[in-house]
């Protein structure tokens, strides 16, 4: 490869390749879809939320994305919506589920409602599921693909948010694993991404707070300092997961988090003296 060839492989990372992204009208997957289609991917954007899925395709450009309307719990409209990247675009490369809810994190166990928890768990777990199931269906005949989902940073720690949020970001780990091992034969990747807190619409509404106070909290929380994750930041290390320089990663669990999950606040032995 040329030194051109090489520079301008790396600029466009994606290049003809098609993604579909659930959750794909608002935060971190929007984010993703512009950075996807910066990067060469046709894209089909998934959502429940028309106007703000539409407008985000039309923005994209109608050639390089398209918007699909999916419910993820609902097996048809996931079956639809990958039908529908491989009849506009002629296959499906890339599989991000990144849809997801959360609820309550105050709700005691006592207090919370079986309704709540299998609502959370319907959408973060089942709608993975079906994810994965269907994007399986269409990569196995082509020997080829990648799969990512969201979990969080509640993948691995506890009592960072509700019950039921933590148990499917645990869940998400799970089917990640498990399908990467069965799809490894076919040469399809299978990994998740977990993020510590960012400033979306879901974090905002479960936590109470605006963009600049959430960023406050989580950077006073977070164990890296002088940095505040951003929607990008996930865009970006999904776009390694896609892209062809991560193709001997599968089974993996990439944590965003400036090193939050690997410590523990009650036990740090470094210490330096105040300077301001
Ligand atoms: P967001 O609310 O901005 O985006 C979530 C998107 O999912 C929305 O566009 C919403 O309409 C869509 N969605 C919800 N239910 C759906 C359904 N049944 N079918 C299809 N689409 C549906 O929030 P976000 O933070 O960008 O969330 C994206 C993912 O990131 C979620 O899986 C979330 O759990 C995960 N996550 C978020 C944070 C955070 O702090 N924001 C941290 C770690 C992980």
């Amino acid at each position: 490869m040329t030194a051109t060839g090489f520079i301008s492989s790396i600029a466009r990372r994606l290049e003809g390749k098609v993604a579909l992204i659930t959750g794909g009208a608002s935060g971190i997957g929007e984010c993703t879809a512009k950075v996807f289609a910066h990067h060469g991917a046709k894209v089909v954007v998934a959502d429940i939320q028309d106007e703000s899925g539409r407008s985000l395709a039309k923005a994209l450009g109608p050639s390089n994305s398209t918007y699909v309307h999916c419910d993820v719990t609902d097996e048809a409209q996931v079956k639809n919506a990958v039908n529908a990247a491989v009849t506009t675009y002629g296959k499906l490369d890339i599989m991000f589920n990144n849809a997801g809810i959360a609820d309550e994190s105050k709700a005691r166990i006592i207090d919370n409602e079986k309704v709540d928890f299998e609502r959370v768990l319907q959408t973060n777990v089942t709608g993975v599921f079906l994810g994965i199931k269907h994007a399986a269906r269409v990569m196995i005949p082509r020997r080829n693909g990648t799969i990512i989902s969201t979990a969080s940073v509640s993948s691995k720690v506890g009592a960072a948010a509700s019950h039921a949020y933590c148990c499917s970001k645990h869940a998400v780990l799970g089917l990640t694993k498990n399908a990467a091992v069965e799809l490894g034969q076919f040469g399809i990747r299978v990994n998740c991404l977990s993020p510590y807190a960012l400033a979306t619409r879901l974090a905002k509404q479960v936590i109470g707070l605006d963009d600049e106070h959430l960023e406050n909290l989580m950077h006073a929380l977070g164990t890296l300092k002088g940095v505040t994750l951003q929607a990008e930041d996930v865009a970006n290390a999904a776009l390694y997961l896609a892209s062809d320089e991560a193709r001997y990663v599968s089974g993996h669990n990439l944590f965003i988090d400036g090193g939050f999950t690997i410590q523990n606040p009650s036990f740090c032995m470094f210490q330096y003296p105040d300077e301001s």
